[in-house]
């Protein structure tokens, strides 16, 4: 299988006076998974579609292995496309349907037939080539879409919500299929998805976009512990945001004080400068809260309730004295842990290594 890399520059879409996709600019490496995740409306398949060719941007460029395909027709792009609504030809056979985009490209019967078992064997549906669509379930469906993508062997395939239609079970089992033919392919995938979870089992890299521009690229790990804004840290799992404001930056990291406190503390930057008196927000992940009986946390606050979710309990508590929001403490669920009761008074800490300083009022 080949695979490409990917460069858009200065991409733009807009819809008359409505900007749909900002001037964007993004690399994706040969083999590589990038998922583009974001809320509804913040132009996922605006990028998706003008990378296929289905749309044309107003500005920019495209370019695939260093070749400028800004302006080649969506066939002649060496690209793929996954939907979410499968869009398999019904009055076909699935292995008619696989078949299909090998005898757009005069394929040789032999190999047509060989390529299209192939590719049912990567999708471990070998026996269903008979069948047709409508004979198969939801999950079957999608994995024939993704056989009849694959079969011709593009360089880069792009898969726009593929499990959106599916339970979240299923979800759960065809995110390892695709991980698993992507590791055997070796193809440069770009995945479109709202759900935050699925982009961060998945990906190599994520595309967090809001408000049809980039907020912030790179690993799920440097999204979910260092959030560049308030959007990411809020989108990207549970956080806790306390108002802080610094007040000396040095090379380890940044004394803070957090509003309405007398007591400095500590927090880790996340890649950004800061300046001393500047606002900013301190990050707490809800794993990272230790909630403490004994009077001698960062904080205190009152029990307001407890929620167990199998495998992790979650202690949701009000702040005292402070106007801060409500805090979520989570850690795994343990059956010999004294209960704790509502409206109990509990002391909060935290490692100050898990305290992440985020510029105030970035994000759109
Ligand atoms: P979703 O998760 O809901 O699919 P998305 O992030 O993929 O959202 P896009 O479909 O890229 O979002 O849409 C981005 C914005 O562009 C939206 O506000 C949408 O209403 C607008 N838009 C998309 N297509 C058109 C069009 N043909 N005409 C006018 N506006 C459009």
């Amino acid at each position: 299988m080949t695979s490409s890399s990917l460069r858009v520059k200065g991409l733009t879409k807009r819809y008359g006076d409505f900007v749909a996709l900002a001037p964007t600019s993004l690399d994706v490496a040969k083999g590589e998974f990038l998922t583009l995740l974001g809320p509804s409306g913040s132009g996922k398949t605006t990028l998706l579609s003008l990378i296929a060719g289905l749309a044309h941007p107003d500005e920019g460029h495209i370019l695939v292995d260093d070749a400028d395909v800004t302006h080649s027709p969506a066939y002649d792009r060496d690209i793929g496309v996954v939907f979410q609504n499968y869009a398999l030809f019904p009055h076909m056979t699935v292995e008619d349907n696989i078949a299909f985009p090998l005898k757009m490209r005069k394929v040789a019967d032999a190999d047509l037939r060989r390529r299209t078992a192939e590719a049912l064997e990567t999708v471990r549906l070998p026996h269903v080539a008979k069948r047709y669509p409508r004979e198969l379930s939801g999950g079957q469906q999608q994995r024939i879409a993704l056989a009849r993508c694959i079969v011709y062997r593009p360089a880069i395939i792009l898969m726009d919500e593929p499990l959106g239609a599916l339970d979240k079970k299923l979800r759960d089992q065809m995110q390892l299929e695709i991980k698993r033919i992507h590791r055997e392919l070796g193809t440069t995938i770009i995945y479109v998805t709202h759900d935050q979870e699925e982009a961060m089992t998945m990906s190599d890299r994520i595309c967090l976009m809001n408000a049809g521009a980039i907020e912030q690229l790179g690993t799920p790990e440097d999204l979910y512990f260092r959030p560049q804004s308030v959007f990411v840290a809020d989108f990207l799992g549970e956080s806790n945001l306390l108002s802080a404001t610094v007040r000396q930056v040095d090379a380890q990291g940044l004394d803070i004080v957090l509003a309405d406190q007398a007591a400095p503390s500590r927090a880790v930057g996340n890649g950004a400068s800061f300046a001393a008196g500047e606002p900013i927000k301190l990050m707490v992940r809800p794993q990272n809260l230790h909630v403490e009986d004994a009077a001698n946390g960062k904080l205190t606050g009152r029990l307001v309730d407890v929620m167990i979710s199998g495998s992790m309990t979650r202690l949701y508590i009000a702040p005292e004295r402070v106007d801060m929001p409500q805090l979520v403490a989570a850690y795994p669920t343990r059956s010999s842990a004294a209960p704790y009761e509502i409206g109990q008074l509990v002391s909060l800490d935290w490692n100050s290594a898990d305290a992440v300083a985020i510029r105030d009022g970035r994000g759109h």
